[in-house]
């Protein structure tokens, strides 16, 4: 592990004092102050006035109660989040989890890693997070209706279109913001399409936001190939889920010419040498809702389900975690570097663990973290709100060609940013100190708030 400047260790220890049973926020926060220590080397103004350990406290968080009614017509009881981390470069901005491991310490990691994530984009967003640790497997559609009708109710005195802009994640797709959007606009008695995004084509979505995620982790990647004249064309390629941003990394790697042979979910993973079918992954996770089991037993001969094993087992070029925190571990990425791997790409937030990280890192494999690598989804979240201020709304091929040149710009920042400050090819370190410099200045410009 990376050490810790002298000057930043009392600042991480002061953190995990203030936020005891949170590892993962722990986790991320140390990150960032790993790399820190070459900025303040370089800018010490940039320790003046607390201002790391003032980007380490969220500016506020929100947790509530959601009571809601199941099919049964049993009362049952949830608990709600939103972290609203840093707003100097905008309103909030960031997405919603509906899942069972949600706890604050979970939203408050995701809310860090976006603020960083936000400023690389380049597009006037703060960073901030939500959700829920209600679980959407198995319930019915009207279940999941009142669960977002009653989460929005108390979400909706906290948001908007100037304060925060909420969005989708694991969980929370086309569906969910849908219902949310129902009952926002419902309270409010206005329609402000802009005070979530992700939305559907029909009600003030942007085209290319659904592929956004995955489609931006394929070329930042691609980026990265090709500064050691590399491409994905010929390539095999693991990707790990099969949500939203497993199927359009997929999507985007056929298209580049790579051949994905294998994806999961928290059950166990499928390989098909033949290359994924992802018509049939998104007919059963997008349509049908049903586990990647499904794939082999409709497939057949040739493919093969393995049950509670692990994607990463799966000999690769390149491996796109795409699941979720910490489902890549020090193990897995010897293994991968074992069978050859060369770049890793991170299409969730922090799938690696630092472990896994320093290893691929040794090894000399190129590695993209996902707070830069991932930050197309968010990106296009904000054309979104371009979208919805200007009551406009682009072509796929116009929105894609601008969600091309945001990953390219930040793949150049993060290359840059890593060689002026003595790393060359160290994308963390390039991805941690540009996003902290951008929120940094803003900071500063306006006073101690
Ligand atoms: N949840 C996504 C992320 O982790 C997207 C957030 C958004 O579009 O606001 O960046």
């Amino acid at each position: 592990m990376t050490q810790l400047d002298e000057k930043l260790e009392p600042v991480l220890d002061e953190v995990a004092r203030r936020n005891p049973g949170e590892p993962e926020f722990l986790q991320a926060v140390r990150e960032v102050l790993e790399s820190l220590g070459r900025v303040i080397a370089k800018r010490p103004e940039y320790a003046d006035d607390a201002l790391i350990e003032r980007i380490c406290e969220p500016e506020r968080q929100i947790i509530f109660r959601v009571p809601w009614i199941d099919d049964k017509g049993r009362v049952c009881i949830n608990r709600g989040f939103r972290v609203q981390f840093n707003s100097a470069l905008g309103p909030y901005k960031g997405g919603i989890r509906f899942h069972p491991s949600v706890n604050v310490g979970i939203i408050k990691f995701l809310g860090f890693e976006q603020t960083f994530k936000n400023a690389l984009t380049g597009l006037p967003i703060g960073g901030g997070k939500g959700g829920s640790d209600f679980d959407p497997k198995g319930r019915s559609d009207a279940e999941v209706m009142r669960f977002c009708q009653s989460f929005m109710t108390e979400l909706s005195r906290h948001i908007g279109v100037y304060t925060d802009v909420p969005a989708g994640d694991i969980g929370v797709g086309g569906r969910e913001i849908g219902y949310m959007f129902g009952q926002y606009k419902r309270l409010r008695n206005s329609y402000e399409a802009g005070v979530l995004t992700g939305k559907g084509l029909s009600y003030g979505g942007s085209r290319a936001r659904t592929e956004a995620t995955g489609y931006g982790n394929t070329y930042f990647v691609q980026s990265m190939l090709a500064t050691q004249d590399q491409s994905f064309d010929g390539k095999r390629v693991v990707v790990s889920g099969s949500g939203n941003v497993a199927i359009y990394t997929m999507e985007k790697v056929g298209m580049l010419g790579g051949t994905v042979v294998a994806c999961s979910d928290s059950n166990g993973y499928v390989l098909d040498e033949n290359g994924i079918d992802l018509d049939l992954v998104k007919e059963i996770k997008e349509v049908r809702r049903e586990r990647i089991a499904e794939y082999a037993r409709i497939k057949g001969t040739g493919t093969h389900y393995i049950a509670g094993g692990t994607v990463w087992d799966v000999p690769c070029d390149i491996a796109m975690p795409s699941a979720t925190q910490n489902e890549l571990t020090g193990k897995d990425a010897r293994k991968l570097v074992r069978n050859g791997v060369m770049a890793v790409g991170e299409g969730a937030n922090m799938p690696s663990t630092p472990d896994a990280i320093h290893i691929f890192q040794q090894a000399g494999v190129m590695f993209a973290p996902g707070k830069a690598a991932n930050a197309g989804g968010v990106a296009t979240s904000a054309l979104e709100m371009q979208q919805n201020a200007s009551r406009d709304s682009w072509t796929f091929e116009q929105t894609e060609q601008r969600l091309a040149t945001i990953m390219r710009n930040i793949h150049d920042t993060c290359a840059e940013t890593a060689e002026e400050y003595g790393a060359p090819g160290d994308y963390v370190l390039g991805a941690n100190i540009a996003g902290f410099v951008c929120v940094a200045e803003a900071m500063e410009a306006l006073g101690v708030i």
